[in-house]
């Protein structure tokens, strides 16, 4: 174990200080120093921010830097950064840049060789996957969904044959649907695990194969309820899995040919059987 317990500030700095998905116990010491000693605090939502550090006693000036003013405030920020000023920048709640606002303020901080220093802390995609059950070695986290049918499938079609575990945001609002359009693309016996709220009262990690866990999910409203991590399981392949590329080609080809033809041709391009891609577009192209 390292011993470096150091919390003295350092001027001209870029602090990146992850806050907490919900329970309040899980800032670190270090940010807390952080949050204490800089000279500004840059978050996502001064309101939102400012209960958190009047919780811990904290009280640094804080400036809004969220989506919608961040290349204006980066200017700002960067003159004072020059100037000697130390900053740390906050989400609204776990780690800044993953889903959040910063990327353009800390790309702009490594041009101007502006130090940044990034802090560990909570971060709801590591915390999911790390008690999923679902192989953590490798796994792509793709953030928020689309938010439309179309956007959607097409993405679960892109992603359907990665061998990695899938990681993705997506609302309450939505995830019925999204899981829908799941079903629609990668099938009823992919798992997938669903991790809802987090270090909070109402925490359920439930994993299931998709089909189970959409049953699961329409006998509970609140089931859907609160903040919400859905990881699925990457694609296993099997010896009479249908290549990505043919099952593209036959479903742009079955626009405009019948399903027989459109199979034919499609076999004879990529070297597959007939019927099996016939079977395919039967159950997964909507004539
Ligand atoms: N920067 C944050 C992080 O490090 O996880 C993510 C911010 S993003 C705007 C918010 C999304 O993160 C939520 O819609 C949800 O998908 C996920 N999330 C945040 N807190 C969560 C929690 N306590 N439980 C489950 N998911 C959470």
């Amino acid at each position: 174990m390292t011993d470096e317990t150091s919390t003295g500030i350092d001027v001209s700095t870029l602090y990146i200080v992850p806050t907490p998905i919900g329970n309040l116990g899980d800032i670190t010491l270090r940010a807390i120093e952080v949050l204490k000693q800089v000279d500004i605090i840059a978050a996502e939502d001064t309101r939102h921010t400012g209960k958190l550090l009047s919780h811990f006693g904290i009280t640094t000036r804080t400036v809004a830097l969220h989506d919608h003013n961040e290349q204006q405030k980066m200017e700002f920020l960067i003159e004072k950064l020059c100037s000697g000023l130390s900053v740390a920048l906050v989400s609204d709640a776990g780690t800044p840049l993953i889903s959040d606002p910063g990327y353009h303020l800390v790309s702009r901080c490594r041009q101007q060789n502006v130090k940044v220093i990034p802090l560990p802390g909570p971060c709801a995609v590591i915390t999911a996957l790390s008690a999923s059950g679902l192989p953590s070695d490798r796994f792509t986290f793709e953030g928020f969904l689309p938010p439309k049918t179309k956007g959607r499938r097409d993405k679960f079609a892109q992603i359907a044959d990665d061998p990695r575990t899938l990681i993705f945001y997506e609302s309450p609002h939505r995830i019925l649907d999204a899981l829908n359009d799941m079903l629609h693309e990668l099938g009823a016996d992919r798992q997938v695990v669903l991790a809802r709220e987090l270090t909070k009262t109402f925490e359920t990690i439930h994993g299931a194969p998709l089909g189970e866990l959409i049953s699961w999910l329409g006998e509970d409203r609140n089931r859907v309820r609160g903040e919400m991590v859905l990881l699925v399981a990457g694609h296993r392949p099997n010896k009479d899995d249908l290549p990505l590329e043919a099952r593209k080609a036959l479903r742009l080809i079955s626009k405009d040919l019948p399903l027989k033809k459109a199979a034919a041709i499609t076999a004879e391009l990529f070297a597959v059987k007939k019927n099996a891609l016939y079977k395919w577009g039967l159950e997964n192209i909507d004539e």
